[in-house]
Parts: C-alpha cells; structure tokens; sequence
C-alpha cells in the first residue's frame, strides 16, 4: 500500500491538482490554502473495503486507505475516532424527535473531535520530517495537537488569543508545549503565530492544516455512515442522517463530513448526502449572517463578542463559500445562538441524557432546539449532532457559585486567580528597554531560585537576589537597578511596603516594578498595584519555569 498510494491535493476555488509530496502549503496557481485530497481509489472494490475495514478495530485509522498518510508506519495513535453515537431518548422524547443520536466526541483523548485532527495532522508532519511547529488555538486543537506531538517528539509552539480559559492552556502546557497567550483576537493570534513561525522558520501548521483538518473530520461521516445502518438498517453498507449538525467555528468539521459523504456517495456505500444545521454564537456569527443575506461571502467580524471563544473565527474566509455551497446543494441551514441559550442547552442536556459539554457543544444543541422549534428539523428526520467537546471546568461559570457549600479549612489559601500577565506586556518591558540590573526580592529560597534561573537564561542580565523586604531595599538603593521583580507576602517589610517606599524616593520612582505573587488580591489591592507596577504576574497561573523561559529566551 505504501508504496504505490497516490495523493493528489486539489485546488478548492481552480481545481488546479499536484502531489502530496510536493505540495508548497498553498495552491501553485492560485494561492488558495483550502485544497482537498484525491486517492487514486481506482483498485478499490468498495464491497471488499468495507469488508476489510469492519475486521479493522473502531478506530480513525480504520480508513486510512482514504486518509492522507503514505505509510500506516507512520501514524501516531492514541486510539482517537471510533466514538459512539449515542441515542438520545429523554431529550429526544422532550424535543419530539424519533431519530435523535449524539456522535459523542467527548471520547477522544483530550477529550474534543480536534483529536482526530491532531492524529491526522501530526502523522503526516512527523512522515514530512517535520520536528518543530507553530498552531493558533483558541484552546481544542492546541491540547489536541499538545499531547500528540509530545508522543511524535514535535516541539510546539501554541499561541492562544486573549480569552482562553486558563484550564485549557495549563492542560497545553502540560504536555510540554510552549504557551504563549496574546492580548489581542483569534484573527489577530493567527498572524502572530504566523510572523513568530516566519522569524524562526518553524513549520506552520498552516501548510497542511486544511488537508488534515477535512480528511481527519471526514472519518466522523464515514463512522456515522456505518453506525447508522447498524442502527436504521437499509440496503446499502452504510447509511446517511437527513441532518448533520455542529457549531461551526473555521467550519473544518462540517467541509470534512461533507466531503465523507461525497466520497461515500461515490463509492456507492450511501445514497444521499444529510442537510447542515450549522451553528454560531450570536456574538461572533459570520456565516448566518451572510446566510440571512443571502451571500455567498461572509463580512468578517472584527471583534467576536462571545465568552464562548472556540466559536470566536470571525472572518472564515472562503470555508464559509464552501459551506454555503453544501447547504445550496444539500439543504441546511445557519442559526445563531446566544451564550445564554448555549449555556441553557448544556444544563438540558446534562440533566436529560447525563451527557456534559463544553460551551462550544452547547451552542449545537442550542441550535438544534431552535430548529426543531422553527419546524426546520421534522419529527421523522434522523438528526446526528456532533457533541464535539468535554466539559472542562467551565462548569464554574454554567453553575454559577450557589451549587455548593465550602468549608474553609486552611488561614492561607493561595488559590491563584486570574492570570494577570499578558505577553506584549513581558515582551515591552524586557525586551523595549535593555534590562541588564534586575533586583529580585522574594522569601521563598525555592521561588527565588526559580526566578534566577529564569533570568540568567539572558546572558546580557545581572541578577540579585534578597530574601526579604528590608534587605531589598538596601540592595536596591545602593545598586540601582533597572527593574525590580518582587513578591507580596513577606515578613516584616512586604512587598507593597517596598513598592511604597520606591514610590516614595526620586532616585527610584521610575524603576518598573514586576509584582510575581500567590496573593488572592483584594479589588482594592488590585487597584494599587496597576496604579504603581509595570506588570503582575500570578504565581501559580503562569510563573511556570518552562513558559517564562522560553518567553525570556525568545525575546
Ligand atoms: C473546533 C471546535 C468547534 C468548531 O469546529 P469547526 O469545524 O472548526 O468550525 C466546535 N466545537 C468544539 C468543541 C471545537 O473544539
Ligand atoms: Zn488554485
């Protein structure tokens, strides 16, 4: 097989085609980065396929005949795919729906559908040679691509936009990719990571990303297509729901099924292709507005307005053509839903069929409620819904405060909150002005050891230590530094009472501060220290030495 399989990538808007191996990241001709892949099924007999594939175990990799990899040597697997579709029977019965089944991609092993994507993709990396890469996340495709690449040895960079939930980039960080977090949009995290792979010369994941996303999403058709005939029945191997619905962020997930079922058509194992109901959050939606317009092209939005941040690709280009030429030809439909509605859904959800989603998979549950309602979705129709996501701990904000008592055992928590550090803020201070003196007082010998070695990672920077307040002082009085690092709870002098006292004297007024703290601040002492320091940093929340290291070496 390996040898004589064929891949050709197609151009999505010319049709222009070349090989796999040759292929630049974007079509030769005109530019385009979404292109599709074309196997040279010729010798395939689908019946013998089929047979083949259903001695195979019920995993992604069962296809790889139709799958972008050239050698099976090649794959790295944790047993993604093969997830189950789950009939939906409380939910169903309250919605009025015969044929309601959840495609559970909560199963995979980081717990969203982007593991299929991560298999596909870092595989194929890994059978290029590639050992260094970049990827914008808003959160699913980094840890996805996180624990895959660490099981490949590919080093990762993952670049997040601003709202990302802190769980998902300390579950990245985890598996040893290195986390930076933008102040700025998903769009605009894009480009970043798009200049920071140019400066360095690390491989995009943008090269092959379309290629890997479509062909790894394709296999949820391919396994709805034979979970469903062993369910329904019917006279071909394989069988297509009259809908498919998911929310739709780069809209990846839906251009990959759509084209599963196409490929399935073709070999006669369906006979039809199901209609779309594709789902975006209100705040950031695109395509449904384009779609009410009746425009093939979407206006981008520049700044999504959702808390729901893997939603948040507000200009999906030419993805959201491809989409709206599905739904022309196949029926569908686009429907926003709000963050409230969204959260709403994922409570219905849990407590009918014990089944618990993340915000981004309650928006397609939202959706699906509102298109039954709307008589869009028919009582008889076969419905499959992509569950795409786990919950992670956003129950916090689902739940609200109420849903528990606490009982506080300890005087001194140190529960970090939220990270208050932002990179341009790092990359501004020790980068704009050359830093060589940096006074680091800190009364934790560990932390402060930490700090130094940290620090000393830039050969152009001296470092001092004091282990307290006092002797902090003095140090920094009779060696003027260029910056002071300090930490909060210390005996006796404290770290405000050192941010005082530098206020306080002319000679140091204007020596940025960097406050690294475990401290829960009070709103109060919040206030006080945006008005007097360069940056606070929350212990716990990011002062991990892998992710202050790479940034400083970075710089
Ligand atoms: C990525 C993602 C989506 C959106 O998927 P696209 O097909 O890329 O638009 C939806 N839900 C979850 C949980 C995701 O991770
Ligand atoms: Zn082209």
């Amino acid at each position: 097989m390996s040898d004589s399989k064929q891949i050709t990538l197609e151009c999505s808007n010319c049709g222009h085609s070349e090989s796999m191996r040759t292929f630049g990241g974007a079509c030769a001709k005109c530019g385009e980065v979404i292109v599709e892949a074309r196997y040279d099924l010729l010798g395939l007999d689908p019946a013998a396929w089929m047979t083949a594939v259903r001695s195979r175990k019920a995993q992604l990799w069962r296809y790889h005949e139709v799958l972008p990899l050239y050698d099976t040597a090649n794959i790295v697997s944790m047993g993604e795919g093969g997830s189950p579709l789950i009939k939906s029977q409380a939910l169903a019965a309250s919605l009025g729906l015969k044929n309601l089944y959840i495609k559970d991609e909560r199963q995979g092993p980081t717990g969203s559908f982007k593991d299929r994507q991560a298999t596909v993709a870092i595989s194929a990396l890994k059978e290029m040679g590639v050992n260094e890469m970049v990827v914008a996340s808003t959160g699913n495709v980094a840890i996805a691509y996180a624990a895959y690449c660490a099981r490949a040895g590919i080093k990762l960079w993952a670049f997040f936009p601003a709202l990302t939930p802190s769980d998902k980039m300390r579950e990245t960080a985890i598996y040893g990719a290195e986390v930076i977090k933008t102040t700025g949009t998903y769009d605009q995290t894009k480009q970043l990571a798009a200049q920071f792979a140019a400066a360095r010369g690390i491989f995009l994941d943008r090269g092959i990303k379309s290629v890997a996303a479509i062909e790894a999403m394709k296999t949820m058709a391919y396994e709805i297509g034979e979970q469903l005939s062993r369910e329904l029945g019917g006279d071909l191997p394989m069988r297509a729901p009259d809908w498919f619905l998911q929310s739709v962020s780069g809209g990846m997930g839906p251009i990959g099924v759509g084209k599963g079922f196409r490929e399935m058509k073709s070999l006669g194992l369906v006979d039809k292709l199901p209609a779309f109901g594709l789902i975006q959050s209100t705040g950031c939606a695109p395509m449904v507005e384009a779609f009410e317009r009746k425009q093939r092209v979407a206006t981008p939005i520049e700044n999504p307005d959702s808390v729901i941040v893997t939603l948040a690709t507000g200009s999906p280009g030419r993805a959201y053509e491809l989409l709206y030429d599905y739904v022309q030809d196949n029926g569908g439909h686009f429907i926003s839903a709000t963050d409230e509605e969204a959260f709403q859904a994922i409570r219905t959800l849990a407590r009918s069929d014990g089944i618990s989603v993340e915000p981004a998979a309650g928006v397609t549950f939202a959706g699906l409620f509102k298109l039954v309602r709307q008589g869009i979705i028919k009582p008889d129709d076969v419905v499959v819904v992509n569950c795409s996501g786990h919950t992670l701990p956003v129950e916090k904000t689902i739940l609200g405060e109420q849903w528990q008592k606490q009982v506080d055992l300890s005087a001194a928590r140190s529960t970090p909150a939220v990270p208050q550090d932002d990179l341009a803020t790092v990359i501004d201070i020790m980068g704009g002005q050359r830093v060589r003196r940096v006074a680091v007082i800190e009364d934790n010998v560990e932390a402060a050891r930490l700090m130094h070695r940290i620090l000393s990672t830039r050969d152009d920077t001296e470092i001092r230590l004091a282990h307290n307040g006092e002797a902090g002082l003095q140090l920094i009085r009779a060696w003027k530094p260029d910056m002071v690092i300090t930490d909060l709870m210390m005996p006796d002098v404290d770290g405000f009472e050192v941010i005082r006292q530098m206020k306080a004297d002319p000679m140091l007024l204007e020596v940025p501060i960097v406050v690294v703290t475990a401290k829960e601040l009070s709103a109060f002492e919040r206030k006080e220290l945006e008005m007097s320091t360069s940056l606070l940093l929350q212990k716990g929340a990011f002062l991990d030495d892998e992710f202050v290291e790479k940034v400083t070496s970075w710089l």
